[in-house]
């Protein structure tokens, strides 16, 4: 009986939420797996921190600017981590002998490329960046394919579906599977009608009530677009059709997602809301193996409640639906104008509401092509953004 080998883990984005959650996880079992590779997009000095902590083999800032300071801090820390810069130099070690898995923690549509050259490498991919698949679904899901990549979400929701799957590989017919729910907190304005929602804050909206998470995906989850964004991921990752995913409002995040099968049953991932249980997942598959994260205390929670989304107060939900049956470049477009608008947003140059406001513009002003080639969906991707950005600088 060989001990298992080691797995050599690139980690994307290791500067952010997940990146730390899934650093937390690969520390407490220094015998099966390595961070090999750490990257971040800007914040050379967070890196080097994590350098000295974890001892990479290869350290890469995406901001080109970075890599001076990335190089000399390396030295001077006495590390020999190899420093590297560029978007290209994370394709290139995602798609390198260097890295087994990749965790794809890397926020925004910014994270296509690597994730893109891990499924084409055929490793093991523990995809976060949902963007990736909303811009490039499709795409994506053939390279894994045919390349072998095995991609494991890591997503709190899709975790939770492919833990109650029997198999990943059987389609969802041979599995039975009659729906998949997809539950959503109803971020900190839950509850809230349209009108109580024009003058909420940034700092409002980065405020989620159970999940401690990266800006961006926080004020997405405050406008349901991330569950929009998730009805997309779920769409591609489990070949599933938009009638068959529902969402349902869960406030207490201890129902991950569910699965209800042609037989009546109905089967629920629970857990508390800390991805360090989702990246465990996904580091060990098939495997269980210890995250940090206690079990769950129903007794003490006392309750689950479940409600329907309102798709007036949060019209982004329903946007990515129509994206979604739009089909083509429709979905990238949503992600991209959604993005910069988001933005915006953050920086306080645009109210909550123009959120979707602007995702609708760009839907409606730009048709949607086909979906089948990358430079097709990063055109659209573009377009999006220079439209949006534009009727963001003149209003
Ligand atoms: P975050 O903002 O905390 O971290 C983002 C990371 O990406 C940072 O390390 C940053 O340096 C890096 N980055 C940003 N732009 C980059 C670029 N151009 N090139 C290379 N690196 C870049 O975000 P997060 O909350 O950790 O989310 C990361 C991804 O995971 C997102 O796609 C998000 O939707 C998804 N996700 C997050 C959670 C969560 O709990 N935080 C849950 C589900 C899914
Ligand atoms: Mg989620």
């Amino acid at each position: 009986h060989s001990p298992p080998a080691l797995r050599q883990v690139a980690v994307f984005g290791a500067t952010g939420s997940i990146g730390a959650s899934a650093l937390d996880v690969i520390a407490r079992h220094p015998d099966r797996y390595r961070a090999a590779v750490l990257a971040a997009g800007t914040q050379v000095q967070a890196l080097l921190a994590l350098c000295v902590a974890h001892r990479p083999d290869h350290a890469v800032i995406a901001d080109a600017a970075g890599f001076a300071a990335l190089r000399d801090g390396l030295r001077a820390a006495g590390l020999s981590t190899q420093a590297h810069a560029g978007p290209d130099a994370l394709d290139q070690l995602a798609a390198s002998d260097i890295c087994d898995t990749v965790v794809a923690a890397i926020v925004g549509a910014a994270g296509l490329s690597s994730t893109l050259a891990a499924a084409s490498a055929g490793k093991r991919i523990l995809l976060a960046n949902k963007e990736s698949l909303v811009l490039a679904g499709e795409l994506l899901m053939q390279r894994a394919t045919a390349a072998g990549a095995e991609i494991i979400p890591i997503d709190s929701e899709h975790s939770a579906i492919f833990q109650c799957l029997r198999s990943r590989d059987a389609s969802l017919d041979q599995a039975g599977v009659r729906r998949i729910l997809l539950t959503a907190s109803g971020g900190p304005f839950r509850g809230r009608s349209r009108a109580e929602l024009e003058q909420v804050t940034p700092a409002q909206a980065v405020a989620h009530p159970k999940w401690s998470m990266g800006p961006k995906i926080s004020v997405d989850s405050a406008t349901l677009m991330n569950k929009g964004l998730e009805v997309i991921e779920a769409h591609h990752l489990f070949n599933v059709p938009g009638e068959r995913i529902e969402v349902l409002v869960h406030p207490q995040s201890l129902v991950h997602s569910l699965v209800e099968f042609i037989d009546g049953s109905t089967l629920a991932q629970l857990g508390l809301p800390d991805m360090r249980t989702t990246l465990a997942v996904g580091l060990g598959w098939p495997q269980r193996i210890e995250s940090g994260v206690a079990g769950l205390d129903l007794l003490t929670q006392g309750r689950l409640d479940f409600e329907a989304p309102d798709t007036d107060a949060f019209p982004c939900l329903r946007l990515a639906w129509q994206a979604m049956a739009a089909g083509g470049t429709a979905p990238a477009i949503l992600n991209a104008a959604n993005e910069v608008a988001v933005s915006a947003f953050l920086q306080g140059r645009i109210a909550f509401l123009n959120i979707p406001a602007l995702v609708a513009n760009a839907l409606s002003t730009l048709p949607a092509g086909p979906a089948d080639t990358l430079e097709g969906l990063l055109a659209a991707d573009q377009r999006a953004r220079q439209i949006t950005q534009t009727a963001i600088d003149t209003h």
